[in-house]
């Protein structure tokens, strides 16, 4: 059975026709007609053709947003709560489809992405369910006869853009906070993997979101991304994906004077002491890497491990990595899967290209036919000047450098101009107390890593972003501060 065919009864029948932009609860074509071709990383095959929005798409999909956010605002915290929970009732439920479209249009394995995606992304919408009737301002004290009050209130309409490594996560991470607080949105998603975006919608209906609150416009970012960041109508840009792609949306966003929260990309570091539990550290390692093909933001694949455990340490990451099962990501035993595309596979070798790679058993690496798999990698000996060194692969690459002493260790560790995240292994509490303090990072695992939960706030310091993602601070960001200020004395001018 072909890719396609087997998301058959999985998503709405009108995408099969090309029509995934969702505008004011209904599915249409791009205006122009126009699509492009999105294709499986398991096998290689062509799966949809995608409708190719455009400005005047986008348009099509502000106008509505525009027309439902005083609405949505005004049905208060309470009942968006109640249609946020419902929606992740209807992700929970539709957790098999949610995970089988993200399998095949990303390469992620199922057993991730079947079961325990969808119930992360169910679990913070849930969170921000909470939080929307619990937004508040605040009343200041002011001399009898004045009073002075700050509320806060919704933008309008904001436009997520998303990237194609986790798409579930990526979408719901944006539009949950986004819309508790009584905005609406036109998400974007990437060009590369649209089919969760194509389910989400059928979600929304069934939690009884109204109409026009949340519109899709697929397309590229070239065309439809720049399009939402310029639009008149559009208050924020909420974005994830890649640093240089960040800088150009902030710019055009400043030619507009608009709002950006940003989450982008990272260089983490893995600090390994010699009084840390070394298989454990090990263990890590290996799964912040190679998770996910290394695909992930906050990975911290650039190892930085005290000498003396050199050799120890990387005897066990090689041990590890050989039982590491890379191959079918729609067998529920596979662990990795392919990377997202060709161009990703293309531009992973060329940053690893003259890499000298340590000997690595690689037994469990069984690609699939046409499948976009890349060999992991680990490398002891580069130039730390390389691209391979110091740019974010985003694939399955551990690269593992020395020091002898704390200060060396927290020093490489900052040696980069991304600062998304680092995770740090010692058993002494004076050497975790001087990582907490001295990895400049948007969050610090200490004998950790990737442990999350919805009310953990992310902020990328350095190039890795503006803004938060997660947690109870990234709702404030939504929302504009207003002042009321009250005389009830009756004003004097100063010329009087
Ligand atoms: P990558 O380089 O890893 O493919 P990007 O960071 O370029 O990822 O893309 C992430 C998201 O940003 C995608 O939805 C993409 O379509 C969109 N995008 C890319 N370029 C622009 C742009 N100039 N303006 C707005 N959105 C863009």
């Amino acid at each position: 059975m072909s890719m396609l065919d087997k998301l058959r009864g999985h998503l709405p029948e009108p995408c099969f026709d090309g029509k995934t932009i969702w505008i004011d609860g209904e599915w249409r074509a791009a205006r122009q007609g126009s699509t492009f071709t999105n294709v499986s990383p398991i096998d290689g095959s062509r799966l949809f053709d995608v409708a190719r929005g455009q400005e005047e798409d986008v348009d099509a999909a502000v106008a509505p947003a525009k027309a439902t956010a005083p609405a949505w605002h005004a049905i208060g915290g309470a009942a968006r709560a109640r249609i946020l929970r419902a929606l992740a009732m209807a992700i929970r439920n539709a957790a098999a489809s949610l995970g089988l479209a993200e399998t095949i249009d990303a390469g992620r394995p199922i057993a991730l992405t079947g079961a325990s995606g969808p119930q992360r992304a169910a679990d913070l919408v849930e969170f921000y369910a909470g939080l929307a009737d619990k937004i508040s301002g605040r009343v200041y004290d002011m001399p009898a006869g004045q009073s002075a009050s700050m509320v806060r209130e919704p933008y309008g309409v904001i436009a997520a853009i998303t990237p194609w490594n986790y798409p579930l996560s990526n979408a719901l991470t944006k539009l949950a906070p986004i819309l508790a607080c009584g905005n609406t949105v036109v998400l974007k998603p990437a060009e590369q993997t649209p089919l969760v975006t194509m389910i989400l919608p059928e979600l929304l209906r069934k939690a009884g979101m109204p109409d026009g609150v949340v519109n899709v416009v697929t397309g590229l970012g070239q065309e439809a991304g720049v399009a939402l960041v310029s639009h008149p109508d559009v208050e924020l840009i909420s974005f994830t994906g890649s640093t240089e792609t960040g800088r150009r949306i902030a710019a055009l966003a400043g030619e507009h004077l608009k709002g950006v929260v940003l989450e982008l990309g990272g260089k983490s570091p893995f600090v390994v002491f010699d009084d840390a539990d070394i298989d454990r550290a090990a263990d890590a390692a290996v799964f912040t890497t190679f998770m996910n093909q290394g695909q992930t933001c906050t990975s911290c694949s650039r190892i930085i491990v005290q000498r003396n455990v050199l050799d120890d340490f990387l005897a066990r990451c090689r041990a590890k990595l050989a039982k590491v099962r890379f191959g079918d990501p729609l067998d529920p035993m596979t662990q990795v899967g392919p990377v997202v595309s060709k161009q990703q596979m293309d531009r992973i070798t060329r940053l690893t290209d003259g890499i000298v790679p340590v000997p690595l058993d690689l037994d469990c690496f069984r690609p699939t036919d046409g499948g976009y798999f890349v060999k992991p990698l680990i490398a002891v000996d580069f130039d730390p000047e390389s691209a391979f060194a110091r740019s974010e692969i985003f694939g399955p690459a551990m690269s593992i450098r020395t020091f002898d002493d704390d200060a060396e260790a927290f020093r490489l560790a900052n040696d980069t101009e991304y600062g998304l995240a680092g995770s740090c292994w010692t058993s002494s509490l004076a050497r975790a107390e001087m990582a907490k303090s001295s990895i400049q990072a948007g969050v610090i695992w200490i004998n950790c890593v990737h442990v999350l939960t919805p009310a953990v706030p992310v902020s990328g310091h350095k190039s890795s972003g503006i803004g938060i993602e997660y947690g109870i601070d990234a709702v404030e960001q939504y929302m504009r501060v207003k002042s009321v200020v009250t005389l009830a004395s009756g004003w004097t001018s100063p010329f009087a």
